[in-house]
């Protein structure tokens, strides 16, 4: 496993003997100015303050859109360029980083050209044990894992344990995932969580995601008690089940779901395998779809922006496929997911497994899945002696 500092240690190892075999002074006098994407700035207006003219912005512009979309220009993207120090208007090379260290790297002569250049990544497969003694989020920050996993466990475990009630302090969480690392260290793209073990004063709780879309298993003791995947990842719960204030209406009233804060586009994915009952708008809900699991159990997703493609009355979807996106549409506050589960009928709380059917939970593959996971973490078999 590369730890940050290592890495850290090889970048200034590597960069240190071009130091040495810096430019001639002879070369033609360059500048290399740099620029941080400020609010409300553009391409064409840092390039403006800089001096730099306007024909020349406007072709810079121009190649540019070939590789990458300008208006996905966000505060903290950077820019650097090169112009001739005797001739400062005039750009010879230009810069422009973006998320997860992507480079589009603009060339001038005769015509500019643009080429968009990835970073090398290398997928880093890293495992943390972590002791709570305090929220959950505070100790991943410790271990320098990924923020989002607190909500992701907190929301995927729900069934099984209120981390903030059943926790007594001095538990341990062990966490085996996977992330595309930079050259500097920094992390690309979403990390990947594969296993995770909670240790509970009465009770060992484990977590298997075989694939990063696919449906999480949750083991009680070693027994498969929820076969889920989350509707949304990296979304804070925003509203639970039961009667609470209305947020549009006003009043005390039923909210026969729960909701998930998180911006308009994030996607959406299906909690199960089943059958999609409806796709359409509901007034109130908004842009809706439910999906059939079978023996009367029926999940909703509610105020979606649009449905994915093939998702239409009658198609079948697998836990973790993609639905929708979060959006706004019927009676909202904001941009939300609700989620609600229906049993013949009724709502039901999401996060109550004692409310949900008995179901097949976990299938062959899930089992030796979790042999696996438990093999390569070193992790002991739970004790089944005492178990009848
Ligand atoms: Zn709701």
């Amino acid at each position: 496993m590369i730890r940050l500092a290592t890495l850290l240690s090889l970048t200034i190892a590597l960069a240190a003997p071009s130091l040495v075999h810096a430019d001639p002074p002879r070369s033609p006098a360059l500048s290399q100015p740099m620029a941080t994407i400020r609010p409300g700035d553009s391409l064409d207006s840092v390039l403006n303050r800089a001096g730099i003219a306007p024909a020349l912005r406007a072709e810079a512009a121009l190649a540019l859109a070939g590789v990458y979309d300008l208006t996905d220009l966000r505060p903290g993207h950077r820019l650097q360029w090169v112009v001739d120090r005797d001739d400062p208007a005039r750009l010879l090379r230009l810069s422009l980083f973006v998320e997860d260290g992507v480079e589009i790297a603009l060339t001038f002569g005769g015509t500019a050209t643009a080429e968009r250049v990835e970073p090398p990544v290398r997928a880093v497969n890293r495992q943390e044990t972590l002791i709570l003694n305090g929220p959950l989020y505070d100790a991943l920050m410790e271990h320098n894992a990924p923020e989002r996993f607190a909500v992701d466990l907190t929301a995927l475990l729900a069934g099984q344990v209120d981390f903030r009630r059943d926790l007594q302090g001095g538990e341990t969480f062990a966490l085996v995932w996977q992330e595309d690392q930079l050259p500097d260290g920094s992390v690309a793209g979403e990390p990947r969580l594969g296993y995770a073990r909670l240790e509970l004063a009465d009770r060992v709780l484990e977590l298997v995601a075989s694939d990063a879309a696919g449906p999480v298993i949750v083991f009680e003791d070693g027994e498969a008690v929820q076969r889920s995947a989350a509707p949304i990842l990296g979304a804070r719960l925003s509203s639970v089940f039961g009667r609470r204030n209305h947020p549009v209406l006003g009043g005390v009233r039923m909210h026969t779901g729960i909701d998930y804060a998180a911006p308009v586009g994030t996607e959406v994915t299906a909690t199960g395998a089943g059958r999609v009952a409806f796709a359409g708008t509901i007034r109130g809900y908004g842009l809706t779809v439910d999906i059939d699991h079978g023996g009367g159990v029926v999940t909703r997703y509610a105020h979606l922006s649009k449905i994915a493609e093939g998702v239409q009355e009658g198609s079948r979807t697998k836990a973790g496929d993609r639905i929708g996106a979060v959006g706004a549409t019927g009676l909202v506050s904001g941009p939300n997911l609700h989620y609600e589960v229906r049993v013949d009928g009724r709502p039901v709380d999401p996060t109550d497994r004692e409310a949900l059917p008995e179901q097949e939970i976990a299938s062959a593959e899930d089992l030796t899945a979790l042999a696996t996971w438990r093999r390569e973490t070193g992790f002991a078999q739970p004790d089944t002696e005492d178990r009848g």
